[in-house]
């Protein structure tokens, strides 16, 4: 299924051009336009699905597998150090495009960025509370 009014969407099917790295029948990865580093790209599935909710089993499977191509061929082609797969799901999250999407991020020395969060301190027992919640 494809949404008529999703830009990824329209990326992903060839619609709008981009800066394509790799494409098959199921997915289109590209340049992200806006890089955190250099050579910041989006797995991109062709069908739509607004996040990791929507996403079936088998494609979520097929984009970690695909991801994990293209941070090999990619870590030997820029000489990066390291990787960041980032996916945000919602607006609260960050996702600002409603079209299921990982970031791959090639990480460098003194690249400037910093993608992270703060550590809340825990108790043992808030720990508990929380384990209890999801899988009580
Ligand atoms: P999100 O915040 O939803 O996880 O990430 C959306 C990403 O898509 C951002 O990193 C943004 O730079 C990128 N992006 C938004 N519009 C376009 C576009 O038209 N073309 C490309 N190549 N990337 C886009
Ligand atoms: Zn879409």
């Amino acid at each position: 299924m494809k949404d008529v009014n999703c830009i990824f969407c329209k990326i992903a099917n060839g619609e709008i051009p981009s800066k394509t790295l790799y494409e098959d029948e199921q997915f289109r990865v590209i340049l992200d336009l806006g890089p955190a580093t250099k050579g910041h790209a989006l797995i991109l599935p062709k069908e739509h699905y607004a996040n990791l909710y929507e996403l079936p089993e088998e494609l979520a499977g097929e984009t970690m597998k695909l991801a994990k191509k293209m941070v090999v061929k990619m870590t030997e082609r820029l000489k990066c150090e390291g990787f960041n797969l980032i996916q945000n799901n919602g607006d609260m999250a960050g996702q600002t495009v409603f079209h299921f999407h990982m970031h791959m991020i090639p990480r460098y020395q003194a690249d400037g960025q910093k993608i992270g969060w703060k550590p809340m301190e825990v108790t043992q027992e808030e720990l508990e509370e929380t384990r209890n919640e999801i899988v009580g």
